[in-house]
């Protein structure tokens, strides 16, 4: 199970989330072709998003995304407050380099599109510096939160971890500078590889062995696309028969894929036939 692991120090100067994923990846993922860097960097993106919708402490959607011309051409990762996350890429199969190499010329933004039309979607730049995407992301949360961040990410094939720290905002705030500093130096210790090896409350002793903190019930996160073929069914319905009939006349059957995921869904004539019986329409066979 993919799940989220929150906790906070008693003292108050901090708090920080873990996530582990590895179910849903392989099928998210699946539908394209990504070389090796590439497909780390979603994976890394995507244990990310759990732990920035902890910490942006808003209810809504979050995009991470990413444009450019020169290396990659597009990276999205998504979460909502459900914890559901989605990414993909587009990028040239062959396309292998380090993080700033495959960035070299874009720009990565976030993206809070908060639940509910009252309220404004807005847009901040994450910096693309340092070695790492959690470096980016650290920078982003010092300039436009002003909160000191400490992000670890890694991705092993299928299997995505993720560790954040970050000082609690000040009206929360109880410890002192010198305790954040304690705990930062602490943490500032762990090796992205490590978090391949233990789990949460195993790691969280080893780095914080005299430090008195509280675990929080695991969340579950889930990595799924948005898209369904109940979904493409809805949508093969709203083209209407006579356009459904005209495909299958043509092609020999409905083929449509996911535009964010890669995902084909594919009908074949029985299959449509029956969607516009269900919906009790009539044959385009009668018409005129
Ligand atoms: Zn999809």
């Amino acid at each position: 199970m993919n799940l989220l692991t929150g906790f906070l120090f008693e003292n108050k100067v901090a708090h920080g989330a873990f996530v582990e994923i590895s179910e849903g990846v392989a099928e998210m993922l699946g539908h394209r072709v990504y070389s090796a860097d590439v497909r780390g960097l979603i994976g890394q993106a995507m244990a990310a998003m759990p732990l920035l919708a902890t910490h942006l402490g808003f209810e809504g959607r979050i995009n991470l995304q990413f444009q450019g011309e020169d290396a990659m051409k597009l990276l999205v990762a998504q979460v909502d407050h459900h914890l559901e996350v989605r990414a993909m890429a587009k990028a040239p199969a062959e396309l292998q380099g380090t993080f700033t190499g495959l960035l070299h010329g874009g720009v990565l933004a976030l993206m809070l599109e908060p639940h509910g039309q009252s309220r404004e979607a807005s847009q901040a730049l994450v910096p693309i510096e340092g070695a790492s995407l959690a470096q980016s992301l650290e920078a982003y949360f010092v300039q436009s939160e002003q909160l000191p961040t400490l992000i670890r990410l890694a991705a092993d094939g299928d299997r995505l971890r993720g560790f954040m720290l970050q000082r609690l905002p000040l009206e929360d705030a109880q410890g002192s500078e010198e305790d954040w500093e304690h705990v930062s130096i602490l943490a500032a210790t762990l090796k992205p590889e490590e978090l391949l090896q233990a789990d949460p409350a195993t790691l969280l002793g080893r780095l914080f062995a005299e430090e008195e903190l509280r675990l929080f019930e695991p969340r579950p996160v889930n990595v799924a696309c948005r898209c369904s073929r109940a979904g493409i069914a809805r949508l093969l319905l709203s083209l209407g028969r006579e356009e459904c009939d005209s495909i299958i006349a043509e092609q020999g059957r409905i083929s449509i894929t996911c535009e964010f995921c890669g995902k084909d869904y594919v009908f074949n004539p029985v299959e449509t036939a029956e969607l516009f019986v269900a919906a009790g329409s009539v044959p385009s066979n009668t018409r005129h």
